[in-house]
Parts: C-alpha cells; sequence; structure tokens
C-alpha cells in the first residue's frame, strides 16, 4: 500500500502542526485534547522543520521538571525529520521508522507538508496488505 492510500483511508482533514515558538504546555494541550501522540512543528504549515512527540516532553520534563513548560517547542523539537513521500510504500516507512526508532513520519511533497503518518496507520497498512496477499496465494493453492 502507498502513502497515499494511508492518508485517504485516514481521511483528508489536513495536518496538525504547532509552531516552532508555542510553549510545551501549548503542545500538551493539542496532544491531550486530540489523543495523539506527535506533531509537526512548522511555522507556516507548509515546512516540516521539526517534530515534538510526547517522547521529548517526557524527556524534558524528567530532566527540568515543570520549569519546562514554558520553554519553546523549539527547544526541545528534532530538527529535520526524515520525512516521506506520498508515492513512498508502506513498507519502506515502516523500515525507517524501525531504524530510527521513531512513530511519526510527515508526507512531504516538492517541498509542502501534505500528512502525517503514525506507526499505527503503517502496521494496519501492512497488516491488511499481508491478509490479502495470504488469501490470494490460498486461492491459488486451492485452485480459486
Ligand atoms: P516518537 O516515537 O515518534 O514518539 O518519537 C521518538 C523520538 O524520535 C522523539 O525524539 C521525536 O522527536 C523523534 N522523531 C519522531 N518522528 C521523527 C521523524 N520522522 N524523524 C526524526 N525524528 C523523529
Amino acid at each position: 500500500m502507498l502513502v497515499h492510500q494511508i492518508l485517504k483511508s485516514k481521511g483528508n482533514d489536513g495536518v496538525l502542526t504547532i509552531n516552532p515558538k508555542s510553549t510545551i504546555e501549548e503542545a500538551i494541550g493539542i496532544l491531550a485534547e486530540r489523543r495523539i501522540g506527535g506533531l509537526v512543528v512548522s511555522s507556516d504549515g507548509a515546512s516540516a522543520r521539526g517534530i515534538i512527540s510526547e517522547r521529548d516532553i517526557v524527556r524534558t520534563m524528567a530532566l527540568r521538571g515543570q520549569g519546562c513548560l514554558k520553554d519553546k517547542v523549539e527547544d526541545i523539537m528534532t530538527r529535520n525529520p526524515v520525512c516521506c513521500k506520498r508515492q513512498d510504500t508502506s513498507e519502506s516507512v515502516l523500515i525507517k521508522m524501525t531504524d530510527g526508532r521513531f512513530r511519526h513520519m510527515p508526507v512531504v511533497e516538492e517541498g509542502k507538508l501534505v500528512g502525517i503518518v503514525t506507526i499505527g496507520d503503517v502496521v494496519k497498512a501492512r497488516l491488511m496488505e499481508l491478509s490479502m496477499e495470504k488469501d490470494a496465494l490460498q486461492g491459488m493453492i486451492m485452485g480459486h
């Protein structure tokens, strides 16, 4: 399955981003309200300058305590995140996520942010693909 098919199956309600100058407290508010684990950091909604995930926040809280809540997202985000394209396969994205040990990946086309896929989206797509392959192979063996 290709990334654009995953995006389509998720529905097309745009990409949620946070400004690099926003505070960590604001990021926590969005993550909690939207029940998500990560946000693309962008000042214009089009470029993926960074990514901030719950892991970054937990790590910073452990190091600095509540004092970090007023810090800026850009202070703790991961810069230049690994991105994928709409034509990439779910398999290639899964490999990049596993190798890099992260669960979020912005989808960027011609320098413009067009979506985000999570490890959950990609695993779901791979399972569906493998199940279809299994059914097809079973059909061939049974002579259907
Ligand atoms: P996650 O597993 O996505 O919650 O992120 C784990 C760590 O990897 C955090 O430090 C994130 O900022 C970072 N991270 C998340 N997504 C990416 C990505 N696409 N490229 C590079 N780093 C990332």
